[in-house]
């Protein structure tokens, strides 16, 4: 492992530890899930993934990118999940493109949909 990745690790979790849970931030939701087709380019099949959230988990809403060469890459999921949550919203889809610095740029993207509910 190099060392910029596994700095960029500790830092990724101290953001998590920083974060708090859901039910700190957001005592009305009961659970959000991310589904999602995470794409790499050159890899011709798109991988479905799926992420859940609960009251008890991290509120830091951030899915990892899979390049295996990405650096402080993924999905960052947050400001679209807060901006529901405050306006109670139950679904929501769109597309991201990783923000990591990987080996080449705009190397793998997802297409999510956010579903929340709330307590
Ligand atoms: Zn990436």
């Amino acid at each position: 492992m190099n060392s910029r990745k596994s700095a960029a690790r500790t830092e990724r979790l101290q953001q998590r530890l920083d974060a708090g849970f859901v039910s700190a931030h957001f005592p009305e939701v009961a659970s959000i899930v991310i589904s999602m087709m995470y794409s790499q380019r050159g890899i011709q099949k798109a991988l479905p993934r799926t992420v859940n959230f609960f009251p008890g988990s991290y509120a830091l809403f951030r899915v990892d990118c899979l390049n295996k060469d990405c650096v402080d890459g993924g999905f960052d999921l947050t400001q679209i999940i807060t901006a529901m949550i405050q306006n109670r919203r139950e679904a929501a889809k769109g597309e991201l493109s990783c923000v990591g610095n990987g080996s080449s740029a705009d190397h793998s993207a997802i297409v999510y949909e956010v579903a929340i509910q709330y307590a």
